[in-house]
């Protein structure tokens, strides 16, 4: 086995993985349709489809890819808990998002933002889309790729299982967390988690921030 020196590393996604848009997504709607639509009525519906057609889900589209509201994403229960306890391990937390530099610069909105909820601390790192015009997919690639020959890479968590599978493809043990799809979504993942605190308690019941066995070749990077 090829024992890595490489730094350990956890990349995480952002949007309702570490923060909860539920609220912001919920306020669209509600000025979209005109009356109060609760977080429950989005929850599990990333594209609010059951509340909204066609030109209805274009302004939301257009509202969601704006810079408005975003200081109403509040991080999901423990979340920031457990992102401390996997720093204190000392393994590098890496975000990687969706959100872009341009046209609207979402990048310092985003790191601001996360710090006041000490989310983002001294050390981390947070990759953000060039450009709203590149590919979720395509941009997580390009990063996945060079992020790998720097980390070694222990675990992603995304939830979405469109952006999990790239992971997965890259031989990283992949994590789904059910904050924006049903768990048999994610029939393909490493690990499925309801949420932050199960996280947690694998976590610290391991002792350990890495869920493979690193000793298994197949988990070599
Ligand atoms: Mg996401």
């Amino acid at each position: 086995m090829t024992v890595s020196n490489k730094p350990e590393a956890v990349i995480l996604d952002i949007d309702n993985t570490v923060l909860s848009c539920d609220l912001r997504r919920a306020l669209f709607c509600s000025e979209i349709l005109g009356r109060h639509v609760s977080e429950e009525e989005v929850r599990h519906d990333l594209y609010c489809s059951r509340l909204l057609s066609g030109k209805m889900q274009e302004r939301y589209f257009n509202a969601f890819l704006s810079t408005r509201l975003m200081s109403v994403d509040v991080p999901y229960p423990l979340a920031v808990d457990t992102i401390e306890v996997i720093r204190d391990r000392g393994v590098k937390i890496v975000y990687l998002s969706g959100r872009f530099k341009s046209p609207a610069d979402k990048e310092k909105i985003t790191i601001e933002h996360m710090k006041r909820h000490d989310l983002y601390k001294d050390g981390d790192v947070a990759i953000f889309k060039p450009s709203s015009s590149v590919h979720d997919r395509d941009f997580k690639k390009d990063a996945i790729s060079s992020l790998k020959r720097k980390y070694d890479i222990l675990w992603a968590m995304e939830d979405t299982p469109r952006n999990l599978r790239v992971f997965k493809d890259f031989g990283i043990f992949s994590v789904g967390i059910t904050t924006s799809y049903p768990p048999i979504r994610f029939d393909f993942a490493d690990l499925v988690v309801d949420g932050w605190s199960e996280l947690k308690k694998l976590i610290e019941e391991k002792n350990d921030c890495a869920f493979h066995d690193k000793n298994d070749q197949s988990n070599v990077q």
